[in-house]
């Protein structure tokens, strides 16, 4: 009844946030977790918190940007394993609209929410055509379709993600490889306090508030009920969606 025995989940950016839940709910659900992270510290504390929930995972040191870093540790985990589900979670967030984004601000965030994007799937989708089976997730952002404002080099990067999704589930449906993508909508992570505690140290619950009030639904999503639309689309339920994005935002996009 464990819905992911036997599966093994590559999951970027695991050690926060949206990710690290994700994992969570994989790791108890019976795959085996690997987790990647620039954060080792938060990559062993969802280790940590997969084998208190009685799973297994392990941790790798990997900038999802530097293509050799991600080649290397992506054949060290297919050396043990095969790899069914990749989600690609790790992003990087830049506040700015075009007049406030130096040339260094838009590189740094492609380098990491596209190139990112781009150098896992491009290491492990030919496995998962070895095998002619495999599922692949994108974080993309209500950004992507309908930008948001003051994120120019967001809106950019996550644009990208949902055309390469696309891209991807078109080349590769012939090879048992589904590939989707999800759109959250402001979702509260450790990104959003630590935003708040830098920017208004004073007012940080004053601020919560508003941009929660700011919401169509009046408040921001929680990292499990984006992680519960996450473990749905890699799971075998969703065996006949592909080439799909999904709105989790609270109304973010259409009301
Ligand atoms: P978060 O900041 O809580 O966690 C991101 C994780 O990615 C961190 O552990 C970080 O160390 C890791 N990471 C960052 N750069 C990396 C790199 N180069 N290589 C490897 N790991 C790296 O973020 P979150 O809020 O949970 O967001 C997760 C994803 O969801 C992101 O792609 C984000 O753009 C997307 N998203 C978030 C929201 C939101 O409101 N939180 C909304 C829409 C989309």
């Amino acid at each position: 009844n464990q819905r992911f025995n036997n599966k093994v989940v590559v999951i970027t950016g695991g050690g926060s946030g949206i990710g690290q839940t994700a994992a969570v709910r994989f790791g108890s659900e019976g795959a085996h977790v690997a987790i990647l992270d620039l954060d080792m510290v938060g990559a062993q504390a969802t280790q940590m918190l997969i084998e208190a929930a009685g799973g297994n995972a392990s941790v790798y040191e990997c900038n999802v940007g530097n293509a050799e870093q991600v080649n290397n540790v992506v054949a060290s985990i297919l050396k043990e394993r095969k790899i069914d589900i990749l989600i690609n979670n790790a992003g990087i967030a830049h506040i700015g609209n075009i007049e406030a984004t130096s040339e260094t601000d838009l590189d740094r965030i492609y380098q990491v929410n596209v190139k990112g994007c781009y150098n896992m799937m491009k290491a492990v989708i030919p496995s998962m055509k070895e095998y002619q089976s495999g599922v692949v997730l994108n974080l993309a952002s209500v950004a992507s379709s309908v930008g948001i404002e003051d994120r120019f080099a967001y809106s950019m990067s996550k644009g990208a993600v949902l055309t390469m999704t696309y891209s991807v589930a078109k080349d590769y449906i012939k090879d048992g490889i589904r590939c989707n993508c999800i759109a959250p909508g402001r979702v509260h992570t450790p990104f959003v306090d630590n935003f708040l505690e830098k920017n208004y140290p004073d007012d940080k619950e004053e601020m919560f508030e508003k941009l929660s009030k700011s919401q169509p639904i009046g408040r921001m999503g929680k990292v499990d009920e984006i992680a519960g639309l996450i473990v749905y689309l890699c799971s075998d339920e969703a065996a006949f969606i592909t080439g799909s994005n999904f709105p989790i935002d609270g109304g973010f996009v259409t009301l």
